[in-house]
């Protein structure tokens, strides 16, 4: 007995006691921050040289359901972009994801976006299938790793099941390949309503750098409500929890 409490008392506490507070590494890159004052040639230098086609080429604004959180954009205008370490990034609303130049608030969900019966019934319990729709396994890693021990969102009762038979709603990672286009619709038609749907990451949310691929078919994304969107790319298991958590208002 001595000899386990030694051993706990060498290694410290193995999980993050509070999720809506954890301070993650300075060098996390999460919410952006952009100048008030963003001159045209500066927008037009910064939306030219962005991969991901996420700065709008007029106001300059960072579309966090594109951006890759690649840097370049800092790097290149560090007196205009910068990223701070705040990871709490999740929206209700697609058009919430977009920052504005000057605009430096934490972003919040917008509540009247959140459908009634969710909080209603899933509040105590929320049990989610994931499914990979073309995605290359970094969001899917750090889905695994929002249940392990350090994070244990189980605690809260939101666990990832087998089956969507046991699902309250699905979890889609990916762009959304042609070939999981069809598994994806099975996959939401076998989940019991009602049900959520939450889209992880980049690929997930507008396709990223595969938009506009003829390999992807996100017709079941633009046609079906999508609950809560989780930006990053991949998103941190701090985005997820946090964010399913403001959803659920835990
Ligand atoms: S960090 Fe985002 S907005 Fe900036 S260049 Fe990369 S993809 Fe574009």
């Amino acid at each position: 007995m001595l000899k386990e409490i030694k051993i706990l008392a060498d290694h410290g506490k193995q999980y993050v006691p509070d999720l809506r507070n954890q301070p993650v590494s300075a060098r996390f890159r999460g919410r952006p921050v952009i100048a008030a004052e963003v001159s045209p040639g500066q927008v037009e230098r910064a939306a030219a040289m962005c991969p991901a086609g996420a700065i709008d080429g007029r106001s300059g604004a960072i579309d966090l359901g594109r951006c890759t959180f690649c840097n370049e954009c800092a790097l290149m205008l560090p007196e205009v972009y910068r990223f701070t370490n705040d990871y709490r990034i999740a929206a209700t609303r697609r058009e919430d994801l977009v920052v504005m130049p000057g605009q430096a608030d934490q972003l919040k969900i917008n509540e009247s976006a959140v459908r009634k019966e969710v909080r209603k019934l899933f509040r105590r319990s929320l049990k989610l299938r994931q499914v990979s729709a073309g995605g290359d396994n970094a969001c899917e890693m750090e889905l695994g790793a929002s249940g392990n021990v350090n994070f244990d969102m189980g605690r809260y009762g939101i666990e990832f099941v087998a089956s969507p038979r046991h699902a309250d709603g699905i979890v889609i990672t990916g762009p959304v390949s042609v070939n999981m286009a069809q598994a994806l619709q099975i996959c939401y038609d076998a989940t019991p309503s009602p049900k959520i749907i939450i889209l992880v990451g980049t690929d997930a949310i507008s396709g990223g750098l595969f938009a506009g691929s003829q390999a992807i078919q996100r017709e079941f994304i633009d046609t079906h409500h999508i609950d809560l969107y989780v930006p990053g790319n991949p998103a941190h298991p701090l985005t997820f929890i946090n964010g399913v958590m403001d959803l659920l208002k835990l």
